[in-house]
C-alpha cells in the first residue's frame, strides 16, 4: 500500500494513472479532500493509517475503505454507528502497540482480544486483522521479539475468526524483517516517493 501522507494530488493522480490502486493517508480531513478530489478514479481503496480521535470518526467512516488504527472500544463504536448503510462494511485493523512505549498509538498486547471479540459482532465493522509499527530498537534480539509476537497475535487472531486475512507490518524501514514475520501488507511512503 502507497502511503500519500504530505503528497499532493498530482503526485497521487499520476500514481494512480501508473496503476496503484491502495492509499494510506494519515489526517482525517487531508484525506478526505484527496479522495472526494479524485473520485472519478474508480476501484481505488482508501485506508486510514493515522491516529484516529472521536471527532474524526464519523468522516473516517463515510469515507475511507478502510481504518487500520483502532485500538478502543470507543472508537469502534463509532465507526460502527456513522458507517453508512448504503456503504459495505468498513474494513478494520486492531493496532497493536508491540513496544509497549507509552506515547504510542495502539492496544497493548493483552487486552486485544477482547477488542476483537466486540468489533466481529458489529454489523459494519468488518474484522481484517492487525496493524503494527513496531519501535526500531538497537538491540536485534529485542527488535525480532517483537515482529515474533506480532506474527504469533495475528496466527492466534486469524484461528479465531474468518473474516481475518490482512497483517499490515512494515514501512520503508523494515520491509524484509516484516515480510520474514508474514505480513502482507506494508506501507510504504518514502521509498516510493522519496526516491
Ligand atoms: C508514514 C507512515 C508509513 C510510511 O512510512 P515510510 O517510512 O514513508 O515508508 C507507514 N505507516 C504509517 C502508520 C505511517 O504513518
Amino acid at each position: 500500500m502507497t502511503v500519500t501522507k504530505n503528497q499532493n494530488i498530482d503526485i497521487i493522480e499520476q500514481s494512480i494513472l501508473l496503476g496503484i490502486k491502495e492509499f494510506g493517508e494519515n489526517y482525517a480531513k487531508e484525506g478526505v479532500c484527496k479522495i472526494q478530489k479524485l473520485q472519478k478514479y474508480k476501484n481505488i481503496i482508501w485506508h486510514f493509517i493515522g491516529k484516529i480521535q472521536s471527532n474524526k470518526t464519523k468522516i473516517v467512516a463515510q469515507n475511507f475503505d478502510w481504518c487500520q488504527t483502532i485500538n478502543t472500544e470507543k472508537i469502534a463504536l463509532l465507526l460502527n454507528q456513522y458507517r453508512p448503510k448504503n456503504l459495505l462494511p468498513i474494513n478494520v485493523l486492531i493496532q497493536i502497540n508491540v513496544s509497549k512505549e507509552p506515547n504510542k498509538n495502539g492496544i497493548n498486547i493483552n487486552e486485544y482480544q477482547k477488542l476483537a471479540k466486540v468489533i466481529s459482532l458489529m454489523p459494519n465493522l468488518n474484522l481484517r486483522g492487525i496493524m503494527a509499527m513496531p519501535e526500531i530498537k538497537k538491540n536485534i534480539i529485542d527488535n525480532n521479539i517483537q515482529y515474533k509476537k506480532i506474527k504469533i497475535i495475528f496466527n492466534q487472531l486469524k484461528r479465531k475468526y474468518a473474516s481475518v486475512d490482512t497483517l499490515s507490518l512494515g514501512t520503508s524501514f523494515d520491509i524484509k524483517k516484516s515480510l520474514l514475520a508474514e505480513s502482507n501488507m506494508i506501507r510504504i511512503g518514502r521509498n516510493i516517493f522519496n526516491k
